[in-house]
């Protein structure tokens, strides 16, 4: 008996059969004497259909509408939820994020949540009944809807279960678990009984998009168990452990591989070889509020440098505008910009204490006749910038020459 918040993604409330599943599902466990929150997305593609909308609207959303427009697509989730479990004779209430009060700040569209009022939740499932919220949205202080980015629901789930103190959260999609990579792009990606909180967020923040990065941190932070299962199928999981000792278990040297498409490539060529340069190129692409990701500055035979890196690709047009008129500025040769790069990366707690996983990277690339473009390293991942046709081969020749196929 326990209290458990479980989030269910959005192919796994797809279409009203799966809905009526997940009801089946929450009932079960009802019967099993737990208290239940749960936390819906969108039914899949909807979030992609109404972002499809306002695109004809305006070319860029103005990102208020487009919160308002967004959140509509859980809305329409908890309501049908709570009517297929009253229809089995279990109380429910759905909740959106602003009937809660899931507190946010007012950046739209990559809102963070600030606070979280658990009064009205607390009240429902004191009466027995189960508490359904929408994913992915909240309200700021002034009263307007704000969404929390891409796979925001994740980020709702445990933010409640933090709130309320809840013994796990359970976030439910349509793989059984962690991989070691993306099950769709290797077939021998195999399930991680456990993967600790450290790895989760690296590869989080390097591309898989199994769990939003957000939700993981938050997880971190509160100590929320927090465990990845599917809808589909019973099965144990993916348990994300705050223990590294994993003394009973062999600790393999890289974990898994992650991988990110939305990576796009500039470079700024023949600028002067003399301090506060870098400086000059890259804080007016900060101050367009465009993130910047991994960097590299070489030096060109006649002295001047090439400086190069690597952008969200939504922002390549946006940056390369941005970087023309720093050429101009500084006199440099030319501006580059390349849309057809990715980023690979292999991620490991275990590769603190142990050497040559470079080499064996670079090899193993090598071995494909896969240039690296950029590389870029911190003590428990190294990630390469390549050619985006390689992105598959890469990540499946990486998977095996880290021994990390499945048998
Ligand atoms: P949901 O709609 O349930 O939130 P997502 O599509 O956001 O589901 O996340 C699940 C998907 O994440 C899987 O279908 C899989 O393709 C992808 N994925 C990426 N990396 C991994 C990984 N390392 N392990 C498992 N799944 C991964
Ligand atoms: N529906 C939102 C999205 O598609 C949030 C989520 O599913 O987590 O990004
Ligand atoms: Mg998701």
């Amino acid at each position: 008996m326990g209290l458990i918040v479980q989030k269910y993604g959005g192919t796994s409330v797809g279409t009203v059969e799966r809905i009526q599943a997940v009801a089946d599902k929450v009932i079960g466990f009802r019967k099993a004497g737990h208290d239940i929150v749960v936390v819906v997305s969108a039914m899949s593609g909807e979030t992609n259909r109404l972002l499809g909308l306002a695109n004809h609207m305006q070319e860029v959303p103005d990102a208020r509408e487009l919160d308002v427009l967004v959140s509509t697509g859980e809305q329409v989730t908890i309501a049908l939820l709570c009517m297929a479990l009253k229809k089995r004779g279990q109380d429910a209430r759905s909740y959106t994020g602003a009937q809660v009060r899931i507190l946010t700040d007012n950046a739209h569209t990559k809102a963070r949540i600030k606070s979280i009022d658990d009064a009205n939740m607390r009240a429902d499932l004191n009466l027995g009944r189960v508490v359904v919220v929408a994913g992915f949205q909240g309200v700021d202080e002034a009263g307007n809807i704000t969404t929390l980015g891409r796979g925001g629901s994740d980020t709702t789930g445990v933010a409640l279960a933090a709130a309320l103190k809840a013994d796990e959260c359970q976030i439910y999609t349509d793989v059984d678990g962690v991989y070691t990579t993306d099950p769709r792009v290797a077939d021998k990606a195999r399930r991680l009984d456990r993967i600790t909180f450290e790895e989760m967020l690296e590869m989080a923040s390097l591309g898989s998009k199994i769990l939003q990065i957000r939700s993981v941190e938050f997880a971190g932070k509160y100590q929320v168990p927090l465990r990845v299962l599917s809808s589909f199928e019973d099965g144990p999981g993916t348990l994300i452990t705050i223990d590294e000792d994993l003394s009973d278990m062999e600790q393999p040297v890289v974990s898994g591989i992650a991988f990110n498409r939305d990576e796009a490539k500039l470079s700024i060529r023949g600028v002067p070889d003399s301090p506060g340069v870098a400086s000059k190129v890259l804080a007016p692409i900060g101050e367009a509020n465009i993130e910047v990701d991994v960097i590299v500055q070489n030096m060109a035979a006649d002295s001047t440098n090439d400086i190069t890196f690597t952008v969200h690709r939504n922002d390549l047009a946006k940056a390369q505008a941005v970087l023309e008129q720093v050429a101009k500025e500084l006199n440099a040769r030319e501006v580059v910009g390349d849309a057809t790069v990715v980023k690979v990366s292999v991620v490991g707690v275990g590769m603190r204490s142990h050497a040559g996983v470079a080499s064996t990277m670079f090899n193993a690339l090598a071995a494909e006749n896969i240039n690296i473009q950029l590389i870029t390293t911190s003590e428990i991942k190294i990630s390469v910038v390549i050619e985006e046709k390689y992105l598959e081969l890469a990540v499946r020749s990486l998977h095996s020459a880290f021994g990390l196929d499945a048998e």
